[in-house]
């Protein structure tokens, strides 16, 4: 199973995409994640990205590229993976689509999780109360929103053109976002035995 999740911060797909993962047995691979262990293991990425992340800006595309693919390229991908934060412009998707050609796969759906600006920032600032992320911090918080409508939503049209994209109502409890994508998931499962 081959997965993407898409939406702003604060729209719970990485939390639906940890649950993916442990349902389905494939690695959450969460961009963002990667590159905030970077910054604590201290590497030379970490000390390179770690400015990046805490003004809310992108991490240059070359980097973020060669990231996925080397992590796709592990053995524990080889069942499926849930890809969460990637991609994150229409350069990344296509990057990606040329990767998946490669190896022969293609992404079974593109969760896209929908939500309004103001329920995500509310979601960010208690996040940022309970987690002290740097990169929660109000300037941020604004400019990754404005990054998000400027540079991803486009993705996410690139994919609803394809077929691909499952809006999901994200404005729901956990349960309930959870119990959607079960139903549409199995939706697709029917749709792909009939
Ligand atoms: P996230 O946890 O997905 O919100 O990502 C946190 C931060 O990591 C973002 O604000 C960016 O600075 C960086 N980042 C994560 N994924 C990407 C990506 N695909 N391209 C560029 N930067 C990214």
């Amino acid at each position: 199973m081959n997965l993407l999740v898409l939406g702003p911060q604060g729209s719970g797909k990485g939390t639906q995409a940890t649950r993916l993962s442990e349902a389905y047995g494939i690695p959450h691979v969460s961009t963002g994640e990667m590159f905030r262990s970077a910054i604590e293991a201290g590497t030379e990425l970490g000390r390179r990205v770690e400015p990046i992340l805490a003004s809310g800006e992108l991490v240059p595309d070359d980097l973020t590229i060669q990231l996925i693919r080397e992590r796709l390229a592990e053995s524990d991908a080889e069942r499926g993976f849930v890809l969460d934060g990637f991609p994150r412009n229409l350069a990344q998707a296509g990057a990606l689509d040329a990767m998946l050609a490669e190896i022969d796969r293609g992404l079974d759906a593109v969760l896209f999780f929908d939500i309004s600006d103001d329920v995500a920032v509310e979601r960010l600032q208690g996040r940022a109360r309970r987690e002290g992320r740097e990169d929660d911090a109000p300037e941020a918080i604004a400019r990754r929103l404005e990054l998000y409508h400027a540079q991803t939503e486009p993705v996410v049209e690139r994919y609803r053109a394809s077929g691909k994209l499952v809006p999901i109502h994200a404005e729901r409890t956990i349960g309930q976002v959870a119990g959607e994508i079960v139903e549409a998931l199995e939706l697709l499962d029917e749709e792909a035995i009939a």
